[in-house]
């Protein structure tokens, strides 16, 4: 006897002017997520992808053979680049245009090019030298356990609210967990390293034990680094629901705050998990986030 079965509802296939070559590449091998896969997920989070990808110059990191591959950093325009990949004039470095997505095909054309992590500048086209956020990233030194972290990112919190920011948070997708603070665009770029630079200091000193502003890997052991040097000009960070490429396939995931705790861990969510988030979460965690944005108010003296 056969029985009809229902056929697993498939995501309406999205009209794509961008030809994927090989949709059956894995990218990552081990998870058996292909080109296409990571281009259906793409399609899925695009509503919340969107503002923290488009129109910001990308550093991209490229895997054409997948993870396990070669993998470089590419800031600059290749030979055969898809044209939905925009040359972007730097106001500073003219001679030496940067990269960027204007839409989904942009973004497709990302996944073509087996841009694997996708790494904005935290400032828009619109305004180079003013970033419209702030990134405090976290990393852990070894034998760091994750309450510390999660304790990190929460005094990070509490001294940008003291600042008169709002602080939203997500996870790397690697080992840490990054605090992003929306602006609006005032503040420049050396006003707001600085800015980010007292932060970090002041938790140094004041919680030594626990934490270190500078890169030294010796002093690291069992601290969190916080790094604050996301935060000048030319500097990326991964961005939020970009893809890692590291084993698991983990993906850089918005979290609300109270979500934070043992059961969540930095690479917990993942090509294959976050559609599934988004769609029972209803509002993204994030929502909100570029309304949240005001002026980081820099004292002058
Ligand atoms: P983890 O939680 O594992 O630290 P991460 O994304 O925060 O993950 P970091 O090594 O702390 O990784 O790097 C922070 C950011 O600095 C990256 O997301 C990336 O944007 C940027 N970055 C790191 N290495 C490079 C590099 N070689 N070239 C360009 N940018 C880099
Ligand atoms: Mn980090
Ligand atoms: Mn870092």
């Amino acid at each position: 006897i056969t029985r009809e079965v229902a056929a697993p509802a498939k995501p309406i296939p999205t009209k794509r002017k961008v030809t994927l070559t090989h949709p059956d590449r894995l990218y990552w091998p081990e998870e058996g997520v292909t080109k296409e896969m990571l281009a259906d997920y793409y399609a899925a989070v695009w509503r919340h992808i969107a503002p923290f990808v488009i129109d910001r110059p990308l550093a991209l990191l490229r895997c054409p053979e997948g993870i396990t591959g070669p993998k470089f950093f590419q800031k600059h325009a290749w030979k055969g680049i898809n044209p939905r990949i925009v040359m972007v004039s730097d106001p500073k470095d003219p001679k030496d245009p940067l990269l960027s997505i204007h839409d989904l095909d942009g973004l497709m054309a990302l996944v073509q090019s087996a841009a694997l992590e996708i790494h904005p500048w935290g400032a828009s086209l619109q305004d180079w030298e003013r970033p419209d956020m702030i990134t405090m990233d976290l990393d852990p030194g070894e034998g760091v356990g994750w309450d510390q972290i999660i304790d990190a990112a929460r005094e990070v919190r509490q001294r940008l609210t003291d600042a008169g920011l709002t602080a939203f948070v997500k996870t790397s997708g690697g080992k840490g967990l990054h605090v992003v603070a929306p602006l609006k665009p005032h503040a420049t770029w050396p006003e707001v390293k600085a800015f980010t630079k007292a932060m970090a200091d002041a938790m140094a000193r004041d919680t030594p034990d626990r934490y270190v502003s500078t890169i030294a890997k010796a002093k690291r052991k069992g601290r969190i680094l916080i790094d604050y040097l996301r935060n000048q000009r030319g500097a990326t960070a991964v961005a939020a629901y970009s893809t890692r490429a590291r084993p698991g396939a983990a993906v850089s995931t918005p979290v609300a705050w109270e979500e934070l705790g043992p059961k969540i861990g930095p690479d917990h969510f993942t090509v294959k998990t976050l559609p599934t988030r988004l769609a029972a979460l209803g509002p993204d965690p994030w929502d909100g986030f570029r309304a949240a944005a005001v002026p980081l108010r820099v004292s002058k003296r």
